[in-house]
């Protein structure tokens, strides 16, 4: 075995042994390779992708101390506490302790009593500190949040600059830099101001597909708010609102309503905030009201949903402040609620600012907005915007591609009103003047214009300026319709003619809300689980937690608590099997859990050890129908189930397209499925239902002939089978 497969092996063990996982996340290895190979790295991962453990794991099994830069207490304290609960020997200096506290600390490193040293940078780079380093033996130094060392992130500190000269002040020890900042720029920069020698760079996806996005105009704030907080009874989460006051107000109102929510912002004294904040991590409250002041710092993973009130100033700040959500890659609900005047007060703030930096802020707003507004992924739009690819064609996990977004009936009809008038205002004026035009405005410069004389003119005057704005936003992000120039006047461009010409259907939204579907990944992360023996666990855990002050998930996630529900273990060895379960937690807490999943098994006269592979498996083959469905058959449900398209599947059991789309109907019955997505798309089953209105002779022919012939006679009758299902 070579060194290096050697060592992996022992970070393997180590994970098991410590962390209770058995296999790796995204580039983990490959991080941790860097550390082997003694090569610099620069490891980009989202939030939740499992950074700390690119360095920690390492760390255990290097001889010596591995030296942490972390910007924030609470941090590190956070990461300390939990390290020390898997029982890894590390500890933090700072500026919370007291002197002899730092003296026992500084006793532990002297003994080689510690793997890990958690320090603030200003600490780390006195002189002082930095000799007594030295005459230590270190294994790596990691430098966590490393974007705070650029200039062109969100959350520069100056400190972070000071840590350019441990690459030379220990040439033998490499150094690591971890952040979940995306764009390559900060990249950069990271590489040049921690003067890193030849770094390996690793960006993982920005993707994080257990966070189920959902954006929508907002019409009533705290009617919309409470939809989702009524969907997370008891569970933890937060709400942003732009400014202090909308904290303040939604707050009030929904302690008002018998929510208990509290407030954080910038305006509240020091303390009171401090223990808003500790209350939300500990579990004594579910929701908190905040500004973006809150966040930075806080590692809770099991934040189920993150609700914005109003709309950020860039995607950046969304992608960061939604990340919050989820973190223990259990799904989680993000859903932002819009309006055209969040984008006014936004414009209104950034009014003042320097040429160049306005521009570059009004872009990245006017990019936030589309997103809000539009019709594409929304898990797309984000990897998009930073600059990478989504794999997958439907997500499962937006309102988008779970069809909760209700359309316009009159689509096709109301784009071609809007591309015709930006052809009749020879295509030289930009959203907000073309739906003046289109609504039928009396403002001024449309009079002037004698733009009320145009044919197109009040075309849409049943309907706000706002929604025929944001229909010609949706319009440009399905490329009906490109922006140019300083201006971003509004071009048709190639796509738009034919739908021009009817021969492309764009999605236009309609002003309503209704709820979107459950995700499929909900039900993916809860199969098995027994839901009352996790509340059970859940009790228990806040129970243990309490009694050591410690915040609940320190002592076990979420996901793990959920896999403890599905397993059921009756012994130690099985309580060691459930995923995210080490040696010390079984020491610690396995008999209090093992005692409390006896007993609810034994009330409720439930299994226990299973395993959750053999029951997944045994689930999928089980024949829904009495009817003992063939194999090719069973092996088509299953693949439907996980969204497979008709052509995919019927070349996988070779089978005719036909006989899989007969296939399909049989699933969608018997699996009571009211909605054709993924198979058909949303335009197409309104057509068909539209067609088969007032016709329920069972007559597939007069619904065939009045589509034109354009929709296949599978195709209609999936719709119709679905059709009846929601009835
Ligand atoms: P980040 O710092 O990148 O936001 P964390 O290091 O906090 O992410 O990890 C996110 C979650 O994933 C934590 O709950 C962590 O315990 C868990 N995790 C990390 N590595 C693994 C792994 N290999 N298998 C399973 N879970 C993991
Ligand atoms: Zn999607």
């Amino acid at each position: 075995m070579t060194e290096i497969s050697a060592y992996l092996n022992n970070v393997r063990k180590a994970l098991k042994k410590y962390w209770g996982y058995d296999s790796f996340m995204p580039l983990q290895e490959q991080a941790i390779g860097c550390v082997i190979e003694r090569r610099d790295s620069i490891v980009v991962l989202p939030t939740g992708g499992g950074k700390s453990l690119c360095f920690q794991a390492p760390a255990v099994v290097s001889p010596g101390l591995a030296v942490v830069v972390s910007p924030l207490i609470s941090l590190m304290k956070d990461q300390v506490d939990a390290l020390i609960e898997c029982g890894v020997p590390a500890a933090r200096i700072d500026s919370t302790q007291t002197t002899g506290q730092q003296r026992e600390v500084v006793g532990q490193i002297e003994n080689g009593a510690l793997k890990l040293i958690y320090l603030s940078p200003e600490r780390l780079v006195t002189d002082r500190f930095i000799a007594f380093l030295k005459r230590q033996k270190l294994s790596l130094i990691a430098i966590d949040e490393a974007h705070c060392v650029s200039m062109w992130g969100h959350d520069f500190r100056p400190e972070y600059r000071e840590l350019g000269m441990l690459r030379k002040t220990f040439p033998e020890v490499t150094v690591h830099a971890f952040t979940a900042t995306a764009t390559s720029q900060v990249r950069d920069d990271i590489a040049v101001q921690l003067h890193l020698d030849n770094p390996q760079t690793l960006v993982g996806s920005f993707d994080r597909p257990n966070l189920i996005f959902k954006s929508e105009p907002r019409v009533d704030r705290l009617r919309q708010v409470r939809t989702v907080l009524d969907r997370h009874k008891k569970e933890s989460g937060i709400i942003y609102c732009i400014r202090r006051k909308d904290v303040d107000e939604l707050c009030q109102r929904l302690n008002d309503e018998g929510y208990s929510a509290l407030p954080y912002h910038a305006g509240l004294e020091d303390d009171v905030r401090k223990r808003n904040q500790q209350a939300f991590i500990e579990e004594k409250i579910h929701t908190i009201v905040a500004t973006i002041a809150f966040g930075m710092g806080i590692d809770k993973s099991n934040v189920r949903y993150v609700i914005h009130a109003g709309m950020p100033k860039s995607l950046e700040h969304y992608q960061q402040e939604s990340g919050r959500a989820g973190r223990d890659g259990l799904e989680a609900e993000c859903v932002l609620f819009y309006s055209g005047g969040d984008y006014g007060i936004w414009n209104y703030l950034l009014k003042d600012m320097p040429e160049q930096a306005g521009r570059i802020a009004r872009s990245k707003l006017n990019d936030m907005y589309d997103y809000c507004t539009g019709v594409v992924c929304r898990h797309r739009a984000i990897v998009n915007y930073f600059g990478q690819e989504l794999k997958r064609d439907n997500c499962g996990a937006c309102d988008v591609c779970l069809g909760g977004l209700e359309y316009h009936d009159d689509s096709l009809e109301t784009a071609q009103k809007i591309l015709s008038c930006v052809i009749r205002l020879d295509q030289q004026y930009g959203a907000d003047y073309t739906a003046m035009v289109l609504t039928g405005s009396q403002d001024k410069k449309v009079l002037l214009n004698h733009h009320d004389s145009l044919s197109t003119y009040g075309l849409l005057a049943d309907h706000s300026k706002r929604m025929a704005r944001d229909w010609i936003e949706q319009l440009v992000g399905q490329g009906f319709i490109r922006k140019y120039g300083e201006f971003n006047v509004l071009r048709v461009t190639d796509l738009g003619r034919l739908a021009l010409k009817g021969e492309e259907i764009p999605k236009l939204l309609k002003p309503a809300v209704k709820p979107a579907k459950v995700a499929k990944i909900a039900a993916d992360s809860w199969a098995g689980v027994d839901q009352g023996l996790f509340e059970a666990l859940r009790t228990l855990r806040k129970m243990i937690a309490d009694k050591k002050h410690v915040p609940a998930y320190i002592v076990f996630g979420d996901a793990v608590l959920r896999d403890m529900a599905r397993r059921r273990p009756s012994s130690t060895e099985a309580f060691l099997e459930v995923n995210g379960v080490g040696d010390m937690k079984a020491q610690q807490y396995g008999k209090a859990f093992l005692k409390a999943i006896k007993v609810y098994c034994r009330d409720n006269d439930l299994d226990m050890d299973i395993d959750p592979f053999i029951q997944a498996y045994e689930a999928l083959r089980r024949p829904k129908s009495s009817s003992k469905p063939s194999q090719a058959k069973q092996d088509a449900f299953i693949m439907f189930a996980q969204g497979r398209s008709i052509d995919k599947v019927s070349e996988t059991i070779g089978r005719a397209t036909s006989t899989t789309a007969q296939y399909l109907e049989e699933f969608i019955r018997s699996e009571k499925l009211n909605d054709p997505s993924p198979w058909v798309s949303e335009v197409i089953f309104k057509r068909v239902l539209q067609a088969a209105k007032g016709g329920d002779d069972g007559r597939l022919k007069p619904i065939f002939d009045k589509l034109g012939g354009d929709v296949s006679y599978e195709i209609i009758r999936i719709c119709l089978a679905c059709r009846v299902n929601g009835q």
